[in-house]
């Protein structure tokens, strides 16, 4: 324990080894007797891109509020009325200060993406152009229409589009505007890769254009280090306290992120470091065949989607990968193998057990999380079942409430839970990161994983998180075609052979962090971007 509870650490997949120093100072903010405190704030920067790395729960949006003004930092003294003269006090001789004096002249302007973009229809009453118009100030709104592909959706009610039309369309509102501060919380959810790097880069590029300071909350690793120039890493205790530390470099603050260890805070964050291979891995699958599955074919109605499967052979024992664009058919595919679709031609009959997590999660019933994982598995309550599922998805903290409450962070870490503890030949897992924040991406990576080695699992684990498929994934099987048009499956490939197929289609290079081996996306047009082009060499540089 790290001695700030009295009770059971409530984040008990984190043990938090030493008191953090600035606890022993005061915090930036609290909201009362034994609340929730926040220590230290992020600092923005005109020109550039500050990056917020940490899980939920922990402050963000509290220190959002006062870097916007909306809250006066109390300094602790929550029982005092607070005046932003004592927080210039504060933070004098500090990057701060001259933020701070903004802030109290009323001369910081903010405009704020919100994280939950499901939200926005419940708040506005229109359609997409309707929505967007009114956020024309710097005559760029017809670029970031274009850029962001939100043309085919203008004139449709903003309470019809799909989420990652909602949230390119909450990306370009945002941008759209003209103020000194934008905060945006989470640029990727719903979106795919290549929309991910679009909008990463339109972030980029409106930092570059001027004085404008860009704060960026993001738990897709690989497009945060695209994005950002520093970064805070955030910790703490939901519920109890928040920490946000001095800004690091962008490199570094996530190196030090994946090893579980802050150096200048002299802090550990997370019991275990989460490493990545350098070279393409597990050269050859060696198990013998699960299954094999012929060619299939399916579409929807006449003339609208259809979707292509070259027939393959999935190994016993091996994590295949999937990836591809948005409505390309990965979901399709994922319903067909687990029979809740018949194929229009080619004939699936294997014998086998399969357990499904569908991308959207239909698990509302008037049920306790608890009752309902018990009702899966007998293993339920064992310590083994404990350490290797409940621990790493967090559930113990959740384990009383009714599956209708529950938010979609938690929705997702249950259904994850009962399906690896069904008894099953094969898991297939559909976007398992969505909606889950970082540090229960890289947990949930860890726990499945751990279960396909452990059980010699079978796993397929369709996903758009570069890290999370690179950390799980022994092949790789990759989609192409015109989304929402035709989709087409190629069989399972190596993971070298895989990842330069998907990403020449992408145009993107990799290079590896020189230190930790991490995959770093390249500048295009960079040197190494062209000289691995040339070589065909899009992940694995060496
Ligand atoms: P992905 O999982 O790769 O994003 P999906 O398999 O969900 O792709 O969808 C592929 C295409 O099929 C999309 O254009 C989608 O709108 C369409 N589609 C999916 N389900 C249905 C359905 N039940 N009826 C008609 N069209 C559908
Ligand atoms: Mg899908």
């Amino acid at each position: 324990s790290c001695g700030i509870c009295v009770e059971k650490c409530p984040f008990d997949a984190i043990e938090i080894i030493n008191l953090p120093s600035e606890l022993e100072d005061e915090p930036v903010h609290r909201y009362g007797d034994n609340a929730f405190a926040l220590y230290g704030l992020p600092v923005p920067e005109p020109g550039s891109v500050t990056g917020i790395l940490g899980p939920n729960g922990i402050g963000k949006s509290t220190a959002v509020k006062m870097l916007s003004g909306e809250l006066t930092p109390n300094l602790g003294r929550h029982d005092e009325e607070a005046n932003w003269d004592a927080v210039l006090d504060r933070f004098r001789g500090t990057e701060l200060q001259n933020y701070v004096e903004k802030v109290i002249e009323g001369e910081v302007t903010v405009a704020r993406k919100p994280q939950y973009v499901d939200q926005i229809p419940k708040q506005f009453d229109g359609n997409t152009r309707e929505l967007l118009e009114a956020t024309d100030e710097r005559g760029e709104l017809d670029h970031l229409i274009e850029r962001l592909n939100v043309a085919p959706v203008m004139d449709q009610d903003i309470d019809s589009i799909s989420g990652g039309e909602l949230q390119r369309v909450a990306l370009a509102a945002t941008l759209a505007r003209d103020v000194d501060f934008y905060f945006l919380d989470e640029i990727t959810p719903y979106l795919d890769i290549g929309q991910r790097m679009t909008a990463a880069r339109l972030v980029r590029e409106l930092a570059e254009d001027g004085e404008r300071s860009m704060m960026v909350v993001e738990h897709d690793l690989a497009i945060l280090d695209l994005l950002a120039d520093t970064l805070h890493v955030t910790y703490g205790e939901p519920g109890a306290y928040g920490v946000v530390t001095d800004p690091k470099s962008v490199r570094n603050g996530i190196n030090e992120y994946l090893k579980g260890y802050l150096d200048n805070e002299n802090m550990r964050i997370r019991p275990n470091a989460i490493t990545f291979e350098e070279h393409a891995p597990r050269e050859s699958v060696t198990g013998r065949p699960l299954f094999e599955y012929p060619g299939l074919e399916k579409s929807y109605g006449e003339g609208e989607f259809s979707l292509t499967v070259e027939g393959g052979t999935v190994y016993e024992s091996e994590v295949l990968g999937i990836v591809g664009p948005n409505g390309i058919g990965k979901s399709t595919m994922a319903k067909l193998f687990a029979g809740q679709l018949e194929p229009d031609a080619g004939e699936l009959d294997f014998r086998m057990d399969i357990a499904y997590k569908p991308q959207y999660i239909d698990i509302d019933r008037p049920m306790r999380v608890d009752a309902f994982l018990a009702s899966i598995t007998d293993q339920f309550g064992s310590s083994y079942w404990d350490t290797e599922i409940a621990r790493p998805l967090q559930l113990n903290r959740i384990m009383e409430q009714n599956l209708t409450d529950l938010s979609g962070g938690e929705r997702q870490r249950v259904a994850i839970a009962a399906c690896l503890s069904e008894d099953a030949d094969l898991y297939l897992l559909d976007e398992p990161s969505a909606h889950l924040d970082v540090e229960q991406r890289v947990q949930a990576t860890t726990a499945i994983r751990r279960y396909a080695e452990n059980h010699d699992a079978t796993v397929m684990v369709i996903d758009h998180d570069i890290y999370m498929v690179d950390l799980l994934a022994d092949r790789l099987m990759v989609f192409d075609g015109e989304p929402a048009e035709r989709g087409h499956a190629s069989p399972p490939q190596e993971m070298r052979e895989g990842m330069n197929d998907f990403l020449a289609d992408l145009d993107v290079t990799f290079r590896r962090d020189e230190r930790t081996g991490r995959p770093r996306i390249n500048k295009p047009d960079s040197q190494l971007d062209r000289e691995q082009k040339r070589e065909g060499e899009y992940y694995y540089s060496v």
